[in-house]
């Protein structure tokens, strides 16, 4: 059965490349093998959620390539988490309690001074009818714990092998809050369910969630799906990156002119047993990932390597496929001044730099005027090839006896205004005779 995955991100912030490692790997496991990838917004948190959020992780998405089969969003499926949480309230899974934040916090504080673990010790499920009487009577409103099983929980996780988790040393989770809202916890194992999803990929920090949905999954009797938990992403420092700070957002990294595939890139292959790499498509990195092969360990980068793998990229980045963006940055010359400068560009946009520097004006050179009207005379005439520069270097050295760097220094500088830069031998013949001469003063 070819898998059915989702990437359940909530409309809170923008999403940064640590959230875009999910995607792509619930995405690579899903389109390796035909199966369907949904985007599920979990925006059940109304006041936190925003469209503007919402809108930018589609405009992501589809960035890097993944266009979900399915999109949708919690806020749509009120009626089936309350038809859910009906079913787990008549199975006596799903009770409600009454205290504050405030009475729950001084509890936790008081089994931590014992040395207690700060569990929730379920005292609401010894209240009377009275009691629960007198606290709806001062205006207390309930909210809903799931009443967890306390057993090993166990499944075969996709990255980190055989898991468990003991239910016992866990909190009943509260899944609706005192305004009736619902947590993420009980609206996700019902949509799993009900969008038949098969895998479920996500960080390693919802190992615990895991074990909890898990008991609901069977206490719905929904086919529980296979679960993975990743590494998550880190700068080199060991930070995390959150989406509160904007940081590394893809919209930013998007803006700062990197490719798609060189995020991409670096968010799947960083803390796997593949090597770091530029890669160029999401098919070819589908066929890399191995969720075995993902690290236990944090998945550190510097975020200095989203240049290194972008120019990497670029310089193995066939005409074809910058043709177009190529021409909107105004940049000509075809495939052959893209062959000519790719090796020098670390962002796309660099691409323009070398194309004024074909086109000029630039940056005029005092130099040594009686050399260059010397090399000047011995231009042969067009067409140029790219055998021309040898031709023409050659003569200018027979000429003059200048060699190595102080023929060609001199002869870059007048040519292009720089020291540094793509080779000359393909420059040449796209800035042409008539403005080499002018360069070149005569
Ligand atoms: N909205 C949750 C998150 O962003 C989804 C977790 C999950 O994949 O179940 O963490």
């Amino acid at each position: 059965m070819p898998p059915v995955v989702r990437f359940a991100p909530s409309p809170t912030g923008y999403i940064h490349i640590g959230n875009i490692r999910t995607a792509l790997l619930n995405w690579c496991v899903a389109k390796r093998d035909g199966g369907r990838f949904i985007l599920r917004y979990d925006d059940t948190d109304r006041e936190r959620s925003r469209e503007e959020y919402a809108t930018a992780i589609a405009i992501d998405l589809a960035w890097l390539g993944m266009t979900p089969d399915l999109a949708v969003r919690q806020s749509q499926r009120m009626a089936l988490y309350d038809a859910a949480a009906a079913k787990l309230r008549a199975a006596g899974l799903l009770y409600p309690c009454y205290e504050s934040e405030d009475e729950l916090e001084r509890r936790r504080r008081r089994q931590m001074a014992r040395g207690l673990p700060p569990v929730y010790d379920r005292a609401a499920l010894r209240l009377t009818a009275e009691q629960k009487a007198a606290f709806e009577a001062e205006g207390r409103r309930r909210h809903w714990r799931f009443l967890l099983d306390h057993r090993n929980v166990s499944w075969e996780d996709g990255v980190r092998g055989h898991a468990h988790v003991d239910t016992a040393s866990l909190s009943d989770p509260v899944l609706i809050r005192a305004d009736g809202g619902y947590l993420y916890t009980l609206p996700s194992v019902v949509d799993d369910i009900d969008l038949g999803v098969t895998h479920i990929i996500r960080g390693e920090d919802h190992v615990t969630n895991t074990a909890v949905q898990i008991e609901i999954f069977e206490a719905l009797g929904g086919a529980v799906p296979a679960f993975a938990h990743h590494n998550l992403l880190t700068t080199a420092s060991g930070e995390g990156l959150s989406k509160r700070s904007g940081a590394l957002s893809i919209g930013s990294l998007r803006e700062a002119g990197f490719e798609p595939m060189a995020v991409a890139s670096l968010a799947v292959l960083t803390g796997t047993a593949e090597a770091v790499r530029p890669v160029a498509s999401l098919a070819a990195l589908a066929g890399l990932v191995d969720l075995s092969r993902i690290s236990r360990a944090p998945a550190r980068f510097d975020p200095a390597e989203i240049e290194t793998l972008n120019a990497r990229l670029l310089h193995e980045t066939p005409y074809a496929e910058v043709a177009a963006r190529l021409e909107a940055l105004g940049v000509g010359g075809g495939e052959a001044f893209w062959l000519a400068v790719r090796s020098n560009v670390v962002r796309l946009a660099d691409a323009k730099t070398w194309w004024d520097v074909v086109t000029g004006p630039v940056q005029a050179d005092a130099g040594d005027g009686d050399f260059l009207a010397r090399a000047a005379a011995l231009l042969p005439p067009e067409p140029w090839t790219e055998g021309t520069w040898s031709t023409w270097t050659d003569a200018v050295k027979a000429e003059t006896g200048a060699k190595g760097k102080a023929l060609f220094m001199p002869l870059r500088r007048a040519l292009t205004g720089l020291d540094h830069g793509p080779e000359l031998k393909t420059l040449l013949p796209l800035i042409g005779r008539a403005r080499a001469l002018a360069r070149l003063g005569a």
